[in-house]
């Protein structure tokens, strides 16, 4: 006696799986799709295995699969001679172990997705119980006996050692057996249907068998026999033919059954590309990506020459859900040698920042049992992924003629072309055109670079941008203040990835890329604005010393700004340093390495405005005198609200808080002792507003 075990479904899987069965949704036939998917990727692995070990087909010869309708037993079973599962991967893969993907599919489907989007998000197989009351899957791997895996979901199902059955040599057979409403699927003319619409380009014969009525003659006597043994042949009219017969036959009907092959249409990508319609690369789209949606652009072509190879590449309309989840296997150039299917996540056919690229690739010259460690070595696939990306360029500059169409890409897709502009040294300037950001003349629509530079005043050399956590973080920010003035156009840089690219970038048509919160900001100025600029720079020698004192090494220098006119002060960062921005974004990444943090977070500038009436007040009370203790005071508070405006995070926000409130009370003439209690180590009597502000820091 075979023993049978029960397991419980992982949560959100049973959840999942009572939303399939609950929810109400009349496009079921996408359950067939799904499982001829899931046929097509285990026949694709054991043809894998088989190019470095061909025993392994010595089980079932044969690679294909086929739909079988039974309609007395109104069940539909859908076989495959693939890889098939150990009891282990029963286990595993349906139904213990969650993906990341069940919970983003039910997170979907409740803000209005719609069911045939399961395959994308990996949890294709529940989507049998769209149809199934109960489902089985007879299931024989190389390495393990024969299992029927069973669920009439309720949060449940069985494996068992399969002893029932005949031997299925190796693969798997899902069993359907359909609820009562859905009986329809068990017809012929259905299942031809669904499979023309969804599973057309599948590269494996998909057979199904069909019934027919066949005439055959028999002998009369033995009629009678055969009768009794098939109950299903029905006696036929003789026909009168008029030769006299000396044997005694007759002719009867008889029920056959037939595969019938259901998707002959060669490859897609070995025809001509002027005789295949926009609708064929649309299926074939869907066929190999499981999106529900049209493809957003795509290129087909053929190289040849040295080496040859035939590719399509598509760009789809969105990201997909899990796009910089790094762990998942990324499934997206299908990567064929001469018609054989190789693998689907080969890493070194395209760089990863193009990875939201799908598509496939058909080499002529590559070895049919190329391993993975080789691949890496390999001079064809480095010709044929320089290739690739180049084409991919084309595709992304054929989208960007369409600026609506751009728009919508860019919003999917722009982190990957930054990225781009971070990696690929190569193409960098190419993937430099793509960018697109907010500008201090334009915070509705994002600007590219060219566009940038057309705009530019003539005497304008550079092409400015400041980095920030969000537009209204720096949209008013005191780095703009001259180059507003001067209208020069500065690019507000607000995605945390934009630094990253825009560094490397360095420049962009000659244009050196300028950061207007960093030190050595030259700002093109004619000859009388440099001299004045000199003289008043002098003019506050004495209060950066008396500023610099206070301060100690909380700033590395105390200078005379060229870049603001309102403002009191800036803090500006070292050249080669982070700016503010960056310096968030990294004390934001817990494990960064506080060696490199404190050598990259260089030494701030403080940067005074000779014009502000502050700064000129604080320089009158110099004059009189150096020791002006309201100088430090009132330089503290500068300190920090300029870290404040100039992006940065306050190390000790109690402390400015407490500065604050001491000139507010001031402000208000009140009472100090009355508002806050003095600090516990300063004697009470002394405890005047200033001097205890001065205790604080
Ligand atoms: P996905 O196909 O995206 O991985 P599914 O929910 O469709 O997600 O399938 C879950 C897993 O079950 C597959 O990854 C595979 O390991 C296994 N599986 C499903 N159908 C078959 C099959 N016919 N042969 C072998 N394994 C299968
Ligand atoms: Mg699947």
């Amino acid at each position: 006696m075979s023993q049978t075990e029960s397991f419980g479904f992982q949560a959100e899987i049973s959840q999942l799986m009572d939303l399939i069965i609950n929810t109400f949704y009349s496009n079921k036939e996408i359950f067939l799709r799904e499982l001829i998917s899931n046929a097509s990727d285990a026949l694709d692995k054991v043809r894998y295995a088989s190019l470095t070990d061909p025993s392994v087909l010595d089980t079932e010869k044969e690679l294909s699969i086929k739909i079988i309708p039974h309609k007395e037993a109104k069940m539909l079973a859908i076989r495959d001679s693939g890889i098939g599962m150990t009891k282990a991967d029963m286990v595993n893969n349906l139904g213990t172990i969650a993906k990341s993907g069940t919970k983003g599919f039910m997170e979907a489907l409740t803000s209005g997705a719609d069911i045939s989007m399961i395959g994308q998000f990996g949890v294709g197989f529940y989507s049998a119980f769209l149809v199934a009351e109960r489902v089985q899957v007879i299931s024989k791997h190389n390495d393990d006996e024969q299992y029927i895996w069973e669920s009439a979901a309720g949060g449940t199902f069985t494996i068992t050692v399969d002893t029932e059955n005949p031997p299925i040599g190796r693969g798997s057979e899902i069993r359907l057996f359909m609820k009562e409403d859905q009986l329809d699927y068990l017809e012929e003319k259905r299942i031809k249907d669904i499979v023309k619409k969804h599973s057309e380009f599948i590269s494996y014969p998909i057979q199904l068998a069909v019934t027919k009525e066949v005439e055959k003659e028999v002998e009369d006597e033995e009629e009678a026999d055969e009768d009794a043994e098939k109950p299903k042949i029905e006696e036929v009219e003789e026909d009168e033919d008029g030769k006299p017969k000396e044997k005694k036959t007759k002719k009867v009907k008889e029920v056959e059954t037939t595969n019938e092959e259901l998707n002959k249409t060669k490859p897609l990508w070995t025809r001509n590309p002027s005789d295949i319609s926009q609708d064929e690369y649309s299926a074939f789209y869907k066929s190999l990506t499981n999106d529900w949606e049209d493809h957003l652009a795509v290129k087909h072509f053929s190289v040849e020459g040295q080496l040859e190879f035939k590719a399509i590449l598509y760009i789809p309309k969105r990201a997909p859900f899990d796009l910089f989840e790094s762990k998942k296997k990324r499934n997206n150039i299908k990567l064929y040698v001469r018609r054989v299917f190789i693998m689907d996540d080969c890493d070194e056919i395209i760089p990863e920042y193009l990875n939201f690229v799908k598509g496939i690739v058909d080499s002529e010259d590559l070895p049919l049992n190329i391993s993975r460690e080789t691949l890496q070595q390999n001079k064809i696939l480095k010709v044929i992924r320089k290739n690739i990306v180049k084409k991919c360029m084309e595709l992304i500059s054929e989208i960007a003629e369409d600026k609506d169409n751009f728009a919508k890409f860019y919003e999917s897709f722009g982190k990957n072309l930054k990225l781009g502009v971070h990696e690929d040294a190569q193409n960098r300037s190419k993937l430099a055109e793509f960018l697109r950001f907010f500008s201090t003349k334009s915070t509705e629509d994002q600007v590219s670079l060219k566009d940038y530079i057309t705009r530019m005043p003539e005497v304008q050399k550079s092409i400015y941008y400041l980095t920030g956590e969000s537009l209204s973080a720096v949209k008013e920010s005191p780095f703009l203040e001259v180059l507003k003035k001067k209208g020069f156009e500065v690019l507000l840089l607000v995605d945390p990835i934009d630094e990253y690219a825009i560094t490397q970038l360095k420049e962009f048509e000659g244009h050196k890329l300028v950061c207007v919160s960093k030190e050595g900001l030259e700002l093109e100025e004619t000859d009388e604005e440099k001299a004045e600029r000199e003289a008043t720079a002098k003019e506050f020698t004495d209060l950066c010393t008396v500023v610099k004192d206070a301060l100690g090494d909380k700033v590395e220098k105390v200078v005379v700004s060229n870049r603001i006119t309102d403002s009191p002060c800036v803090l500006v960062t070292g050249q080669f340093g982070w700016s503010s921005n960056m310096e968030r974004i990294m004390k934001a990444q817990a494990l960064r390495d506080s060696a490199t943090s404190s050598y990259m977070a260089s030494k701030k500038t403080l940067e005074l405005n000779p014009y502000n009436g502050i700064v000129k007040e604080l320089k009158r009370k110099v004059a009189e005198d150096k020791a002006d203790k309201s100088v430090r005071d009132l330089t503290f508070l500068l300190f920090e609200t300029a870290l404040l405006t100039s992006g940065f995070t306050l190390d000790d926000p109690t402390s400015f808080a407490k500065r604050i409130n001491r000139m507010i009370s001031l402000g208000l003439d009140v009472d100090e002792e009355e508002s806050a209690p003095p600090l516990e180590d300063a004697p009470a009597a002394e405890v005047a507003a200033t001097s205890a502000m001065e205790e604080i820091d």
